[in-house]
């Protein structure tokens, strides 16, 4: 019997550690290093959610399927590492004219939202504004609450023997294959030249202290997304990798949250910036790069948690030499040229 690849994945954000499951689960013998500290998967709202994201993110739009694909992937991942995969939903609610535009934009997909009113909207988000007598609701998309998700991806890595070092990675190493999951992280182009690709996306977003359950909210230009406390989200402050918190920033998401959630005025806030790698086409590059030995599992703009599974199972295809699946073409590194 051939020996088990040795495998070290960089990073353990959300697909750092999804990867590392993954490849353990393959047989590989996993190591994940990452210094540690809050990233990106730490902060978000955990929204699993190809509906609300194709109808109002322009760069998801196009690529429906495979956010539908990934998600499609989420019940199988929630059961392997114990984590609980909230389906109860997403409502838009607003003035009549940004209703339009969101059931126009669900049309344009032939995804069919449900009219529903105003208390029926209230019974699934609870405390949401008596001001709104209308809701758009999908079922499409659903929720996990992140910090809890990723101890629950670690638990379930740990128990499938990968192990863990608390460091920054600086080079190529002598493990017979190399995943880097470093998010926006700078610093191992020398490696893998095609992360110079990647261009940071700095998000705020505020977390209010409630009991919150239920559905997530989609507003105009703000998400609240249930989980501990209920967040407000999201800015997207293209070409910032810094995560210094900005009032200037988060008071008017704050602002656009307690319209949505009237009730919350004055509950203790919590504030927090994280910053998102986007790709020049807003899909992550997944598989090889041109660095003998090396993948990428980077760039997953606004979606890392959605995508996670999809990009997991990609990655374990190509290390054990399985099909990558129908999205290897979309996602391959090598799209950008050297
Ligand atoms: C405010 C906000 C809200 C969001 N909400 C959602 C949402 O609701 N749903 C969704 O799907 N997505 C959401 N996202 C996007 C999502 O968080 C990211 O796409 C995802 O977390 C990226 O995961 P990652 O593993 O690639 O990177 P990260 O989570 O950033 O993890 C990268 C890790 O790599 C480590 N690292 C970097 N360099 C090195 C090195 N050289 N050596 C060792 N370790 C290294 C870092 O320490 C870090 O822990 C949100 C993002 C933000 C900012």
């Amino acid at each position: 019997m051939s020996k088990a690849p040795r495998v070290t994945v960089v990073g353990a954000g959300v697909l750092g550690l999804t990867t590392a499951l993954a490849l353990a689960d393959c047989g590989c013998d996993v190591t994940v290093c990452d210094p540690g500290g809050p990233n990106a998967s730490s902060i978000a709202a955990g929204m699993i959610a190809p509906a609300f994201e194709a109808v109002l993110d322009e760069s998801a739009r196009p690529h429906l399927d495979l956010l539908m694909l990934a998600r499609d992937l989420w019940p199988g991942l929630a059961q392997r590492a114990g984590i609980v995969l909230d389906r109860s939903g997403a409502l838009a609610v607003g003035d009549e004219t940004w209703l339009e535009t969101v059931a126009a934009g669900f049309a344009a997909l032939q995804i069919r939202p449900m009219s529903i009113g105003g208390d029926a909207a209230r019974g699934l988000a609870p405390g949401l504004s008596e001001a709104f007598d209308e809701a758009l609701l999908s079922r499409e998309d659903w929720r996990v609450d992140a910090p809890t998700a990723l101890s629950a991806l670690t638990s379930a890595a740990t128990a499938a023997g990968v192990t863990f070092q608390r460091r920054i990675v600086r080079e190529r190493g002598d493990a017979d294959v190399l995943v880097i999951a470093t998010g926006a992280k700078e610093g191992l182009e020398a490696v893998a030249p095609e992360l110079s690709h990647l261009s940071p996306i700095k998000g705020h977003i505020v977390r209010v202290a409630a009991q919150s359950a239920g559905a997530t909210v989609r507003g105009e230009g703000v998400y609240a997304a249930p989980g501990s406390g209920l967040a407000f989200g999201a800015t997207m402050e293209a070409g910032r990798s810094d995560v210094g918190i900005e009032d200037d920033k988060a008071m008017p998401l704050l602002a656009a949250g307690l319209r949505l959630f009237p009730g919350l005025r004055g509950a203790p806030v919590q504030m927090a910036a994280g910053v998102r790698a986007t790709t020049p086409d807003g899909l992550p590059m997944v598989g090889a790069s041109a660095a003998p030995g090396v993948l990428l599992a980077v760039g997953a703009r606004r979606n890392g948690w959605l995508v996670a599974p999809l990009v997991a199972t990609m990655v374990a295809a190509c290390v054990t030499g399985r099909d990558a699946g129908p999205y290897a073409a979309a996602l391959d590194p090598a799209r950008f040229g050297a």
